[in-house]
Formats: structure tokens, sequence, C-alpha cells
């Protein structure tokens, strides 16, 4: 059966917007429910990828089904192309399955030539209009089929305008118009060769043509990178009779939302112009008024456009975002789609429609995208102000943050101390840096990813962060980071967007986030469906509380070595990590017991009734120890020892591949003293709460784990060390031991790991690293590029490489659960806060995954959709 290329608006409904693109399915719709639509046709989307298929040229069968679609709606309008009396006049646009506003190309007022618009001239009793009309239509269709450089015609009416010693387009007369038209030809024959094309037909494929092009055009293929829209879907040729709301007074054109877009009141929301054309209000040529003002202006198209709003609202279900135009007193509809809105406006209107019937609760949940959750919980800037960006980077860690620029940790804590904010400025960021971070409005480095040390211990405090924003020059000797020409120095101002990425010079005024009403009440919603668990990675009670309040069901990650870097105990794990023999490092780690003890205690009373997974030291050992020349002469002086030898003893801990090397379970099974220091120190603290009669739920995890034997040791060395505590106090806690599971190798022998092991946590951050072999800290340098080239479809150590690294895990969860039905498997890796890697591990039958305390709520909703999701 031959393809059909063209359905009229009566032929197709909302549902077929893969044929029909997002407008024509739409444009279908209202016309099958009776909207005054005026009336047209469209040409489906598989007519544009079949328009590539055959070299940029018309499919078969296309111009004959194109010559009975116009006949067709010459019969329905009584118009016809080109004729004397009622010439028929029609607008061509672009329209994808997905909205992609602006990015394609529109032609308004085809069908005008130098005959046509005299008849317009006369039918409306308005030349101006009709010349004005007539020039519009040359420029855009110069514009946009014939590929002349807009300004060609731009300056015509500059110097017009100039010679008539007039301000605005509106002052210029039909004279004027007729006179700027003549000079448009003669552009479009001095630049093309050929005359403008009279013959509306022939105006007609052209626009088509012209539709269909715009598709791979520059700016239309970057919003689909950006927006993650497939390239082959095509768009589709939207041809519909023009109606014209710059007729007089009694015509005009607006564009709102059915509900407002900023913070969801169920208002309408929007702007007209009254004698004017759909450009005009979307340019912003002339300012437009508020559509509540309508009211006075007509009452009756307000009443028209009121009910308008309620019947496609209780009909789509969902917030609209319409165009309209008023033709001589007559309300037109010309668009209706489903309208884009904040964060904040997504809640409350899914809520809403919830409450009023319109949807039902899982419905409700579906309809959060759930990233943008991130957006409100974080202050966020005001998208009011005028803003100086200066460079752009990752947007690591969402938020707005603004202050002074420092470049060293210690800075950060003394100008915090006297009550100056600090955004801490970085080449990169590591452990030691881990108080200034702590302090910092915000953090912003040149170098790292999404899950680099920076965007991972930014996320995990709520603290905005722009990592490897790579333009940026940091020279913290110099006290200065420079941007090209542009020199930024230590004590400057500058303010960073981590949800897009920003640098700004100066100061920007931000919105505080608090969690609304109507939040509270989604994710309730939300755990009403989602399985998996959610819980938190978080280090500190701060943290800790802080994600319980955002419903954390419990600690998936303690990452002890944070608890390591305070001015009272770095220069006792120094002591610890330089000791010469085991009693040495045992004095050490007496010390440091009781502070460890006492962190754990905070954090499992913060807890109370929940579980809390703490792993034991994971990073190589020479992370702990000074780097700056100054920082090694306090070293030298605290362990008395001379300059030379304390960097002498510094280098001995150096490595070539730290990441690789002597790290995670190969130090605990190599110093057992340090594995049960710390599992004397959770029990202990365990015992401690729970006399206070604090329910407690400790799970000691081992990191980097390979191999059976090396878990099993630790696992050993732990419960001896319990057992101790046990017979020391008399008393007895539940508690679990398990593992990470974080390296290749541990999937392959997941089941022998899972013999002794309490539970598995996936730690995919470094299992990305691992499979990749992609630093996780330096992927920044030439990841960009990789998405630009297509390598990579996005950042791995964002979204889970399902291809890859998915067959990992599913291998591992198969092994480790066919010994042990029951493992309780989670995931703490970056991961666990990503939608769409979520959905992967709820196919895989995850119980649990673990994020950022910020991204709880995310986690909650992404876990919801995906269980919804999995069951349909
Ligand atoms: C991981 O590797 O995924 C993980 C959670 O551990 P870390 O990020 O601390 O290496
Ligand atoms: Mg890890």
């Amino acid at each position: 059966m031959p393809i059909k290329h063209i359905y009229s608006f009566e032929e197709g409904n909302a549902n077929e917007k893969d044929l029909l693109g997002g407008k024509g399915a739409n444009l279908a719709e209202m016309t099958r429910l009776g909207f005054p639509v005026p009336q047209g046709f469209t040409i489906s989307t598989k007519t544009c990828l079949l328009f590539y298929e055959e070299g940029k040229k018309f499919p078969h069968g296309l111009a004959e089904e194109l010559t009975e679609a116009v006949k067709n709606l010459e019969e329905k309008t009584g118009k016809k192309f080109g004729d004397q009396e009622n010439p028929l006049l029609v607008s061509v646009r672009s329209g994808a399955k997905i909205s992609m506003p602006g990015m394609m190309d529109t032609v308004l007022n085809l069908g005008l030539n130098d005959r046509t618009v005299e008849v317009l001239a006369k039918k409306s009793g308005n030349p101006r209009f009709a010349y004005d009309a007539y020039r519009r239509f040359v420029q855009m269709f110069g514009d946009v089929v014939l590929d002349i450089d807009h300004h060609n015609f731009e300056s015509v009416i500059t110097a017009k305008k100039a010679e008539k010693g007039v301000q605005n387009d509106t002052d210029l007369t039909v004279e004027d118009w007729q006179d700027v038209v003549s000079q448009f030809k003669l552009i479009v024959k001095n630049e093309t060769g050929v005359d403008f094309p009279e013959e509306p037909r022939e105006q007609l494929e052209k626009a088509i043509t012209a539709v269909f092009n715009s598709w791979q055009i520059p700016r239309a293929v970057k919003y689909r990178e950006i927006h993650n829209i497939p390239h082959d879907l095509g768009t589709a040729v939207n041809v519909q009779t023009m109606v014209f709301g710059n007729l007089g007074d009694t015509s005009g054109t607006g564009v709102c939302f059915t509900r407002n877009p900023m913070n969801g009141k169920k208002n309408i929301f929007g702007d007209f112009l009254i004698n004017a054309q759909g450009e005009d209000v979307v340019a912003g040529i002339r300012t437009p008024r508020e559509i509540t003002e309508l009211e006075d202006e007509m009452p009756e198209i307000y009443k028209t456009l009121e009910e308008t709003c309620e019947k496609l609202e209780n009909h789509y279900r969902e917030m609209q975002d319409i165009e309209f135009t008023i033709e001589d007193g007559n309300f037109y509809m010309l668009q209706t789609r489903s309208g884009k809105r904040t964060a904040h406006a997504a809640v409350k209107i899914a809520v809403d429609m919830m409450h009023e019937g319109l949807i039902s609760k899982e419905e409700a949940v579906m309809r959060v995208e759930p990233k943008c959750l991130d957006q409100l919980l974080h202050p966020t800037l005001d998208p009011n102000e005028k803003k100086d960006v200066i460079a752009k980077g990752v947007p690591a860690s969402p938020g707005a943050a603004c202050g002074k620029v420092v470049f060293t940790a210690d800075d950060a804590v003394k100008h915090n101390e006297v009550g100056q904010k600090v955004i801490l400025v970085r080449h990169e960021t590591s452990p030691e840096d881990i108080h200034g971070m702590h302090v910092s409005e915000g953090i912003l480095t040149a170098c790292g990813g999404k899950a680099s040390h920076a965007a991972v211990v930014a996320r995990g405090m709520g603290t905005p962060c722009v990592s490897g924003a790579t333009e940026i020059v940091v020279n913290p000797k110099a006290g200065k980071f420079t941007v090209g020409e542009t020199v930024i120095n230590e004590g400057d101002v500058i303010t960073l967007d981590g949800s897009t990425g920003e640098v700004i010079l100066g100061t920007c005024s931000t919105i505080d986030a608090k969690l609304s009403d109507e939040l509270l009440e989604l994710l309730e919603w939300a755990d009403e469906f989602g399985e998996l668990t959610v819980r938190t990675n978080a280090d500190t009670p701060r943290d800790a509380s802080k994600a319980r309040e955002f419903g954390a069901q419990g600690i998936g990650l303690c990452r002890t070595e944070h608890m390591f870097f305070g001015d009272d105990r770095i220069n006792i794990v120094r002591e610890m990590i330089l000791a010469k023999s085991t009693e040495e490092r045992e004095k050490a780690l007496e010390k440091l017991l009781p502070m460890q003890r006492q962190d754990f205690e905070e954090i499992f009373e913060v807890m109370d009734g929940l579980p809390v997974t703490i792993r034991l030291l994971d990073p190589p050992l020479h992370e702990f120890l000074p780097e700056k020349n100054s920082d090694i002469e306090e070293f030298a002086n605290v362990f008395n020892l001379t300059f030379e030898q304390a960097k002498d003893r510094v280098k001995s801990m150096e490595e070539v591949n730290p990441m690789l090397g002597y790290r995670g379970v190969r130090i605990l099974v190599t110093c057992p003293e340090i594995l049960k220091m710390q599992g004397r120190a959770i029990i202990e603290a365990a015992l401690a709460v729970q006399k206070k009669g604090i329910k407690v739920l400790p799970e000691i995890m081992i990191p980097l784990v390979g191999r059976k034997k090396e878990f099993d040791i630790s696992k050993e060395g732990l419960e001896e060390v319990i057992a101790e505590v046990f017979a020391e106090t008399g008393e007895k806690v539940n508690y679990k031991i398990g593992t990470m599971i974080e390296l290749p190798r541990a999937c392959m022998v997941a089941h022998k790991i899972a013999e002794k092991a309490d539970f598995f946590s996936f730690g995919t951050n470094d299992l990305t690293q691992m499979s990749f072999g992609y630093s996780r800290d330096d992927v920044a340098r030439f990841l960009p590029q990789y998405i630009e080239l297509g390598i990579l479809e996005n950042d791995p150590f964002e979204i889970l490489d399902q291809e890859g690294v998915g067959p990992l895990i599913e291998t591992a969860v198969k092994k480790g659960r066919g010994v042990k039905s029951d493992l309780k498997i989670s995931v703490c890796g970056e991961h666990g806060g990503d939608p769409s890697s979520v959905e992967f591990f709820q196919k895989n039958n995850f119980d649990v995954i673990s994020c950022s305390p910020f991204r709880v709520p995310l986690a909650r909703v992404a876990a919801a959709q995906a269980t919804i999701m999995l069951k349909k």
C-alpha cells in the first residue's frame, strides 16, 4: 500500500504525535472536539524522514497528495490559492513529536503575491495591513526558504523609518510598505538570481521543503542533543488557513498558560496584544499586555478563553500552553500543548489536579520529573536578575551560592570564622579540603566531572558546586584565577549556579527553598508506590538529620574517612599512618578510638530506629598527608622531624595510581588494627546509644573487595573484636557485616563473596571507574569531547552505563542471590540518585538505593516511578 503523507485535521487525534508531531496531533484533537481551529492539514513526520532518504526531495506521491489536500482545503474554506475574490492564505509551521520551541522554521501569510495582496487590501478595508502582511511574508520567505541573511531585510526597514523620521514599524504607511516590498523583492533577485515566486503552489512546496530542512539546522540538532531528543524523529509540517490578529482593534492575538507556570496557581497566565500577529507577542517587538486585561478590553472573548482553558484542561488533564487569535471579533485556537513549568509549579499542579479529581495519585507521581526536584531543595538564583556569566562548568551540585573567592580550605575556614561567605576555588579538591568545603557557600573547580571528589562531597553537603570549569586557570600562589582576559582576585565576589554550571561575576540575589506542603504530600504518595527503600549517603549528624527530614529510611553509606580530617585528629591519623610498628600504630589508634565512637554515637542517635551502614576506611593513606610545604613544615614540627625527613616520609607514601593502589580492604587486612579500632568504635557506640533507649541497627561494610578471602579475613577480624566488646560490656547488639561490590572482579566472583556477606552494596562510582578505566577525578578533560563526538551518550558517572557496567551488576546480583536468596542488595554510588539508573536497580530487584541527602526526595519519586513503569 502506498504511504499516506498528508492528514487533514479531521483525520488525526492527540495520540498520533509520532506521526503528526505534537502540534499536528493537538490541532487534530481540537478539531475533533469542536474547538474553533482554522482548517488545515499535516504532512507526517514519516514523510520528513523519506524526504531525507530521497536526498532532500519530495518523496513519491507527496506532490499528488498535496494537490488533493489543497483542493480539499479550498473546498472547505471557500477560498482558493491565488484567487481574485477570496484568496487562500496559509501558515506553514514545523512540529516535531517533542516540542522544540523556536528551533525550526515557520512561514506565515503564504499565498500572498502582487495580485492577492490587493484583494486582501480591499476585503479587509485596510491596505496598510495587507501590505504589512505581504512584506512580512516576503521577509520570512526570504530568510527561511531562500536563506537570505535577515539583516538585508531589516536594514531596508530601518532605512525607511529613518527616511520618514519615525520610530516604530506601526508608524509606516501603506505606501512605505509597498516600497519596502519592492525593495525586498530586489534583494531576493540579487541574492538568488531569480524572481520572488508569485505562484502560491510554488511558494508552498518551497516552504514545506524549508521546514523539512530545518530539522537538520545546527540549532535544532544542538537542542536535541541537549534535551536528549532522538535525531530520527523528523518533523511534521502543518499547513493551516491564516487568521489575522492584525485586522484592527477588534482583532488580536495571545499566548497563555491555563495555570501559572511559575508557581502552579490555578489562574490563566499570559500575554496578549490587540491588532497584532502571533510573532509580535513572542518576539518582544511590542510590549504585550497582561492577559487579565483582555477581560476589560473584550469581555466576551475573555469568557470564551476561560471556557476554552477549562475545557482543554478537563480534556487533556494537564496544564496547557495555548496560542489564540482573534480575527475581527472571532476567537480561534492555533495551538495547545502541555506547558513547560518550574519544578515548584510541576509539583503543585500534579497535587492540585489529583485533588480536583482530574488525575489519579499514580498519575500525579508520574507527572513530576524527579530531576527537577533538586531545584526545590536548594536556594536558587532569582531568574529576573541580569547575570555576568564568565565561565561554564559541569553543574555538579545544584543551588546558587555567592561569596568571596578563596583558594585554600584553611582560608575558607578563616573567613568563615569571621562571618564571611566564601566560594572555594580549586584546580581540584581532595579529601584534605573537606573542612574548607564544609564552610564554603559554594565550590568551583577547574577539573573533575559530576562524580569527582568535589562534586560528590558537595552534593552530600548540599553545597552548590560547579566542577570541571575547564576555561578557568587557578593560580592560588598569585591569589587569583583567570578566564581568558578576566582576572578574579582573592576576595572578589562571585556567584555559582550549581544547577546550570554558570560562574557569574558579582552577587546575585537568591530565593530560599523549603519543602512545600504539596511536595510533602506528593512524596507520601510516592512512598505508597515505590518498592525500593531510599537511604542516604551521610557522614555527619547534620547531613543525616537533613536526609531524615527529606524522608531517608536509613544511611546506606557513611564514609568514615571524612571523619579523619578534623583539626583535632588529622595529626593522630598521620601518626597512625607513619607508625613504624604495630605498637606505635595501636597507640595512635587508641587516641582515635574515642573520637570515632563519638562520631558514630551522634549519627546513631539521629538515625534512631533506622539502619546505618558504616564503611571502613577506603582511600589511599597518602591522602591524609600534607601536600604544601607550609603544611609539611607544621607536620615536621608536630612529629619532631626535620623538614627533609618529613618530606621523605610523605613522598614514601606516594603512589603512581593511588586509586588502584593501597586502599580499602587492602589496608584493612594488612593493618588489622585499623579495622579493629573502627569495628570497636562502631559497636561500642551502638551499645552506648542502645542503653539510652535508642534503636540502633549497625551495618559494617568493607570497601573494595575483589577476592573472597579479603572479605572473609576482614569479617573474622571484626567478629573477634565485636566478641571482645560484648564480653567486656556484657551487652549485645544486632549487627550485619557486608561488602561493597565495586570491582569488576568482585562481580564475577560474587557467589563466593556472598557466602559470608550479609549484604552487597554496589559502589557504582568505582565500578564505573574500574570498568571504563576512566579516572573519575580526571574524566572532565575528555568527557565533553567524547559526548560531542558521540562516543559516549552521557556521563557514565552520572547515568549508569547499562550496556557495559549493567551486565556486571546483573551478574553479581544473580550470583550473589544464587547462593543466598535473601541477600540484601543496595547501591550507594552516585547513580542511586539518578532516575534512569534507579529504574535499572528496580529491574534487578535491588532492595535499597542510597544517595546524597538532597537527592532523597528525587530518589523517592524515581523509585515510585520505576515501580509503576515496570508494573505496566
Ligand atoms: C563508589 O565507589 O561507588 C562508592 C560509593 O564509594 P566512593 O565513592 O567513596 O569511592
Ligand atoms: Mg568506592
